[in-house]
């Protein structure tokens, strides 16, 4: 991808397709979710929600009122079967035409399986910076096996970002949720099917969050902040919903269905790594994200921002032992061909694991 000014001289097409998903940000927003429900025709919603987020689940129900059809909160991460199953049965035994879904990823994933079968539209409310409401992707988990796949009909036909939802997001989740917004607007920047719109996205939404989390972290109540980094994540997520994934997101999907790894932290200290590994062969492309941190070096950039920031230093520190490397490598290894600015190969894929397993500086 060239700049414009590159137009005359090198090839500069893309090809973008946006989501038709309505977007209402704002500080109180929540209050607004029956007049954008009733946009959409829904009169018997059915509120999702994680055990945690059950208080929100009710407040959501009470805006709600007469078209809250009832809750639902035991969505759990990484969308497993038998959740989904009770869920469909919930929202049939109550004739719910609709979903609202209040919470980060794991809720997100819960109502895209509903959209898949039997077909429920929904609503977002995302309290986290996952940004899995901007994407057509969705997964479900049977047997410890995780399948993922894409499907419009999965995106949510209208998204409530509210950044007062996230003001109780503890400190250290907010840090490894954010890290997992900005290694969505890594990949996308050097992904095959990046545009200049996208690159665009991705260095403003990464530049809202990195600036955001030092506040946040001071004062996790900090509105102006929240409203950043939600703003951040927005746009991050936008990016992943229009690109294809690399190598980082690989081998996170891995580490989390082989080992169990928690997502959002498992993507903080893998990020930098990759990053590294990446750096040299997509050095043009990787410029906004140089500028959106204010570095002539990301992955250092990044690695010292979030361990200044009290987030984990290596996936020992999440649980993985050393025995699960050469095994971890091999499953990633088995998921080629997959996108990447450089060839992966063992011995690569091997000390890409050990570096981020021990945490070693990048
Ligand atoms: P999560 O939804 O499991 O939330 C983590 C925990 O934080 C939960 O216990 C939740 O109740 C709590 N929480 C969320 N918001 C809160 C808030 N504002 N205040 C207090 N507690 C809050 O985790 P996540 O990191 O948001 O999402 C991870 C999941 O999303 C994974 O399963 C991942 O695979 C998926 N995901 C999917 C996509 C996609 O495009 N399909 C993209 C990103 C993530």
């Amino acid at each position: 991808m060239g700049s414009a000014d590159d137009a005359g001289r090198e090839a500069f097409a893309f090809d973008h397709q946006p989501p038709s998903t309505r977007v209402s940000f704002g500080a109180g927003t929540l209050a607004a979710l029956p007049r954008l429900a009733a946009d959409l025709g829904l009169r018997r919603l059915l509120v999702l929600s994680t055990p945690g987020r059950a208080d929100l689940a009710a407040t959501a129900a009470a805006l709600l009122g007469e078209r809250c059809a009832g809750r639902f909160t035991e969505a759990r991460m990484h969308v497993p079967v038998a959740v989904a199953d009770r869920a469909r049965g919930v929202a049939r035994d109550l004739a719910a035409d609709g979903c609202v879904a209040v919470g980060g990823g794991s809720t997100t994933g819960l109502a895209k399986a509903l959209a898949l079968d039997p077909g429920l539209p929904y609503l977002a409310v995302p309290t986290s910076y996952a940004g899995s409401e901007m994407t057509p992707v969705w997964g479900l988990t049977d047997a410890g096996r995780k399948t993922t796949g894409r499907d419009p009909a999965v995106l949510p036909r209208t998204v409530l970002y509210d950044p007062d939802l996230t003001l109780t997001l503890p400190a250290r989740t907010s840090v490894t949720s954010a890290m997992n917004a900005v290694a969505h607007a890594v990949e996308a920047l050097y992904a095959p099917d990046t545009s200049p719109f996208v690159a665009l996205l991705a260095e403003e939404g990464v530049r809202r969050l990195a600036g955001a989390l030092p506040g946040i972290v001071r004062e996790p109540g900090d509105r102006r902040a929240r409203a950043d980094a939600l703003y951040g994540a927005w746009l991050c997520g936008s990016c992943l919903g229009v690109t294809t994934m690399s190598l980082h997101h690989r081998l996170c999907h891995v580490l989390g269905g082989a080992l169990d790894l928690p997502h959002a932290e498992t993507h903080t200290v893998v990020l930098p790594h990759v990053l590294a590994f990446n750096e040299e062969a997509a050095r043009d492309r990787l410029a906004p994200l140089g500028r959106a941190l204010d570095t002539g070096y990301p992955p250092t950039a990044l690695q010292e921002l979030s361990r200044s920031l009290g987030a984990p230093r290596s996936l020992a520190d999440l649980g993985m032992t050393e025995a699960d490397i050469d095994p971890t490598a091999e499953l990633l290894l088995a998921q080629q061909p997959f996108a990447n600015p450089r060839p992966v190969t063992r011995g690569d894929a091997r000390a890409l694991l050990r570096a981020a397993y021990t945490g070693a500086d990048v």
